[in-house]
């Protein structure tokens, strides 16, 4: 037996249907905050995630897949969804359009080598947006609010949003010094990572899994302390929008983020899940005012997030949230022989078509089997077919709840069923059951 790759997983069954709730959900969502779907490839030239989220990122030096195609091609399977948006944001002068900025939003799977565990998978699913071609501060509180807001409405209630600012490249340029300045005489004591670290990214070490906790952190110097001026006016305006917009959040300086091209606005959204360690981080993103430029495009500032489809749904598990999805079935259509069998398949479609969740038999089960497997999909409709009656245009239907039972003209079966599930269709078809009402 062949078993799925280390760090995948199978989507099936229950889970296939929370997973679909929630796609429903985000969907409908960037509808209202009004986010164009946009869907970018899979795998890109690997130089874009090296120029873009930076060589010494973890994820770039240590997490993706990388390939050569047959055509000695040196590709990588997308770890994150910004590089690539900003890729064809470029591509498809994008930004020549005059409706800046551009507000995107994608829902994907993404692949990163980690050491797999409960919330971290290799092939997993983000779903995010991007804003780009504005600097205002206003964007950065609705991208954070925007996230709160699936979260919330898929009724999460423990979620805690962490907000801190690196400042433009003044700043942030200020800051790195002053955290190679403090680290330099201690670095002994810090990991091998962030040893390395020290001159290629200091702020990564701030970021370091292995040494989180240390004391030597926790005493570094803050991000907030080198924020120039215009830095600091930016970082104070989107805590008055989030005020505004009443998201609660917590201004935590220890935020810096694993990706290289954030500035000013970075955050991170956690679920309170039990147990969970550094996995309950169900969201996060920020500002990267600097990427467009450096992929090669005009001068862009942008903001955006992206979350983690797993961790979501393993925080809204943990919670023990009951989403309401509907999987019953709405009408089982019954048969015996053969005659009837052609009926079924004909009305089967018909009542598809007509929009109800219809089902049948197909492995010739007997009537009491068809019964049995009607009532293991929670059936709410069963419609007889038999001979006698057919020949008079009529069919039975049960109610399987009441198991109250009526005969029907074949002609009026659609209207029939229309008006048991949702009452007369005054506003729509009129109760002719020829619409999508239901
Ligand atoms: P972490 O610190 O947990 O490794 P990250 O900083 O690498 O996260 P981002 O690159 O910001 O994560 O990705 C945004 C979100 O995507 C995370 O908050 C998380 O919800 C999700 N995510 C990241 N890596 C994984 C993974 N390997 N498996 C599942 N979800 C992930
Ligand atoms: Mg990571």
């Amino acid at each position: 037996m062949i078993l799925k790759a280390k760090g995948c997983q199978d989507i099936y069954g229950k889970k296939a249907k929370v997973w679909q709730y929630v796609n429903q959900i985000i969907d409908m969502v960037m509808e209202e905050y009004h986010y164009d779907y946009i869907r970018t490839p899979i795998f890109e030239a690997s130089d874009l995630f090296h120029r873009g989220i930076g060589e010494s990122s973890d994820i770039v030096s240590k997490e993706t897949y990388d390939f050569k195609d047959r055509g000695n091609r040196l590709l990588t399977l997308r770890p994150e969804g910004t590089a690539g948006i900003v890729r064809s944001y470029i591509e498809n002068k994008m930004y020549a359009e005059p409706t800046q900025p551009l507000k995107v939003y994608y829902n994907g799977t993404m692949y990163r080598y980690e050491r797999s565990q409960a919330g971290r998978y290799r092939e997993f699913t983000q779903f995010g947006i991007e804003v780009l071609g504005t600097s205002d501060p206003m964007a950065d509180a609705e991208v954070i609010s925007l996230a709160v807001y699936i979260y919330r409405l898929l009724g999460l209630k423990e979620i805690k949003v962490n907000i801190n600012s690196l400042g433009d490249k003044n700043s942030r340029d200020n800051y790195r010094q002053a955290l190679i300045d403090y680290f330099k005489p201690q670095i002994k004591h810090l990991c091998e990572d962030c040893q390395r670290r020290l001159e290629k990214n200091p702020l990564r070490i701030l970021d370091c899994k292995i040494d989180a906790g240390n004391e030597i952190l926790k005493n570094a110097p803050k991000t907030i302390d080198y924020l120039n001026e215009e830095s600091r006016q930016h970082f104070k305006k989107v805590q008055e929008y989030l005020d505004i917009l009443e998201i609660p959040y917590e201004v935590n300086p220890n935020i810096v983020r694993g990706l290289d091209y954030y500035n000013h606005t970075v955050f991170e959204i956690e679920a309170k899940v039990e147990g969970f360690g550094s996995q309950n981080v169900i969201g996060a993103g920020g500002r990267y005012d600097g990427l467009v430029e450096e992929l090669g495009g005009p001068k862009t500032s942008c903001v955006g997030f992206a979350s983690g489809l797993e961790r979501l749904i393993l925080a809204l598990e943990k919670e023990n949230i009951e989403l309401p999805i509907e999987d019953d079935v709405e009408v089982f259509v019954m048969y015996v022989n053969d005659e009837e069998k052609k009926q079924a398949v004909y009305l089967t479609q018909e009542l598809r078509q007509a929009g109800f969740c219809c089902e049948t038999e197909y492995t010739s089960r007997t009537l009491k089997g068809q019964l049995k497997q009607a009532d293991r999909l929670n059936s709410k409709y069963l419609v007889f077919l038999n001979s006698a009656d057919l020949a008079n245009k009529l069919v039975t239907v049960k109610d399987n709840n009441t198991k109250d039972e009526e005969k029907v003209a074949v002609a009026d079966l659609i209207s029939y069923l229309s008006n048991k599930m949702i009452g007369p269709h005054d506003d729509c078809c009129g109760g002719h059951g020829d619409c999508h009402c239901k």
